[in-house]
């Protein structure tokens, strides 16, 4: 057993994401049927999602990553989005689902999704396990949503506060006392 700081409120316990999850892989499966996705993590933070995700997926699948960076509202070069890994996989063609953590500001993903459209994929599809609709600028449309959660900073199930935690299996929100230096708000965007 993982042990959880005491400032850490717990918000999705593991059981409740597993079915969710599972939810979501038979609806995905119903949905391209017959068809074998390039299902597209988002690192580092999508990790832990599309492992349980694609597990739960009937139809067979390609897997590949892209990293993007994002420099928030701490910054002065507000909104500037960096690829720092595409994917090495060809989508003409081909469908495909992007899979994300979580979605805030909702910036990396209007960035990313209208990159790959570019590369006329049969058709483009967008799993996130959390929408936070409270700071959107962009609302990308979420085929498969696991859960809307208004606000706070959350860690778990591969999301991270200062690089940690991303392997707690339940997801957290972070109520009180961040190490010094560290604060939600200053955090990378992965
Ligand atoms: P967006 O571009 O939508 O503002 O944010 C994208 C990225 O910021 C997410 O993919 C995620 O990695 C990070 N992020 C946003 N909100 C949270 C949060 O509450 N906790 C953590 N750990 N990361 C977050
Ligand atoms: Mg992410």
């Amino acid at each position: 057993m993982k042990k959880i700081p005491e400032n850490y409120k717990i918000v999705l316990p593991p059981d409740r994401i597993q079915t969710r999850v599972r939810e979501l892989g038979v609806k995905i499966s119903e949905d391209l049927r017959g068809q074998s996705p390039i299902v597209v993590g988002v690192l580092k933070g999508a990790c832990i999602f599309l492992a349980d995700l694609v597990r739960a997926m009937e139809v067979p699948v390609e897997i590949d990553f892209a990293q993007i960076s994002s420099y928030g509202d701490e910054t002065r070069s507000t909104g500037r989005i960096k690829v720092l890994k595409d994917i090495s996989t060809p989508i003409a063609g081909r469908h495909v689902l992007v899979v994300e953590d979580i979605i805030d500001t909702g910036r990396t993903l209007h960035y990313y999704l209208s990159e790959l459209q570019l590369r006329n994929p049969a058709s483009l599809r967008l799993a996130a396990l959390i929408n936070k609709p409270e700071r959107q600028e962009y609302t990308p449309t979420i085929d498969y949503l696991g859960f809307t959660i208004d606000s706070g900073f959350l860690v778990g199930y591969g999301l991270d506060f200062a690089g940690m935690w991303r392997d707690l299996p339940g997801v957290y929100e972070v109520v009180e006392g961040q190490p010094k230096g560290h604060s939600p708000k200053a955090r990378g965007h992965e």
